[in-house]
């Protein structure tokens, strides 16, 4: 159990009813045509979560990581794909705005973003760049009061919706030589190519993001050129324990349907619940689901107190999505042949939390985060 503050848990009933309006009776349906649901992302923006992070004086909610990671819980219990397009646009595009870009960036874009009028994203994987980001060849030439953009950006989330995108760029040879740009698709900055099929998170667009001779005014550019690897690590620490979010959201979801299965299933005469190895899978998923809820709310905290970084956003990110991988593929075996088969949506679950795992940072690049500092410390 975390416990909220009143305005926190205002934020959790205002989400968990959205969800279960908006998001939870249409989760499979976007799931299996693999739809956007685009009508309850622009409710979102009447229930003023799009900019659950951005200053009010643009319409924000100006809250921190743990108020946005109750909504992401929330919503990831209904719909984490839908819940996905909602960290790209909220924590990726308006939260890196929001935290870097000039007053008169801020005034420009993020009012439109923060009710819904505009969708965002955030451009920084390329088709050979992923875990290596700081590589990255979208190139951007400096020519004087404009830049021409050549490249691709690759798996971008909301790539084909979005008016504005959030872009990471090469301005030089050297690999910390990039620069970030806040490019918007009605100037001709960008077009997004073919959508990304997936096995899961699939109500969650994915596109590339294309640059051809792409004229850019200089005013575009966020902060100083060369300031991106800066703009990159600030950010990647929320979208690090928001994302963690969506899978505590589907872990508990998983858990409350397992429960609801266990006493309306029955086998040999009786409701398989009374079963004993049902009721052990039952209590560690529900054991393990609590453990990640402490874990992640306490560092959500403590980001938000300035006294947590990269290390403990890695192991959050490390720790829940992996747990609530076992836990949905639990749920799967718990429900038996219902469970593999589209009936139920404990395996819609299992097949969006394996993102989880892979975007914000691959487990192995956590692993590599959290190690280097430890060894590092222990030499000291
Ligand atoms: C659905 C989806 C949505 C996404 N949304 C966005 C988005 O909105 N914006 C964005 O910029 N990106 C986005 N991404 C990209 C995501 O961040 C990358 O997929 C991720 O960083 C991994 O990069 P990669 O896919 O190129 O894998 P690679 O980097 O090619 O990795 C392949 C394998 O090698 C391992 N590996 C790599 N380097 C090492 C190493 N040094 N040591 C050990 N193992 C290593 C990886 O862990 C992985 O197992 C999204 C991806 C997906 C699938």
């Amino acid at each position: 159990m975390w416990y909220f503050s009143e305005e926190e848990k205002q934020i959790r009933d205002m989400c968990r009813d959205f969800a279960k309006n908006e998001l939870a009776p249409v989760a499979e349906k976007h799931d299996t045509d693999e739809s956007f649901n685009i009508e309850a992302f622009k409710k979102m923006g009447d229930i003023g979560v799009l900019g659950i992070t951005a200053d009010p004086e643009y319409g924000g909610a100006g809250m921190g990581a743990l108020a946005a990671t109750i909504v992401m819980e929330e919503f990831g219990k209904a719909c984490a794909s839908s819940t996905l397009s909602y960290l790209a646009h909220s924590i990726l595009c308006v939260n890196n705005i929001q935290n870097n870009a000039s007053k008169e960036q801020k005034q420009k874009y993020l009012p439109k973003l923060i009710t819904g009028e505009h969708i965002g994203c955030m451009g920084m994987s390329e088709p050979e760049y992923g875990s290596d980001a700081v590589g990255i060849q979208t190139k951007a030439d400096n020519k004087g009061d404009h830049y021409i953009l050549n490249g691709s950006k690759m798996w971008i989330t909301n790539a084909q919706y979005s008016d504005i995108a959030y872009v990471y760029t090469r301005t030089g040879n050297e690999r910390k030589n990039l620069s970030t740009f806040i490019l918007e698709k009605d100037q001709g900055h960008f077009t997004s190519g073919k959508p990304i099929h997936k096995m899961g998170m699939r109500a969650s667009p994915t596109g590339e993001l294309i640059f051809e001779n792409a004229k850019v005014d200089k005013g575009q550019l966020v902060g100083n050129e060369g300031d991106s690897v800066y703009h990159m690590m600030k950010n990647l620490d929320i979208e690090r324990i928001t994302i963690a979010g969506i899978s505590l959201g589907i872990a508990q979801a998983c858990v409350d349907q397992c429960i609801k299965y266990a006493g309306e299933r029955s086998q040999f005469g009786k409701p398989i619940g009374n079963f004993q190895m049902i009721q052990r899978m039952v209590a560690e998923m529900a054991t393990e689901t609590e453990m990640m809820r402490n874990f992640l709310y306490n560092t959500a905290y403590e980001y938000d107190q300035g006294k947590q970084g990269p290390v403990v956003a890695a192991q959050v990110k490390l720790a829940i999505p992996k747990m609530a991988t076992k836990i949905a593929l639990d749920a799967i075996q718990l429900h038996g042949g219902y469970g593999y088969s589209r009936e139920f949506p404990v395996e819609r679950m299992m097949r969006d939390n394996k993102l989880n795992e892979i975007g914000a940072g691959t487990n192995e690049v956590m692993v590599m985060i959290i190690a280097k500092n430890l060894l590092e410390l222990n030499k000291q």
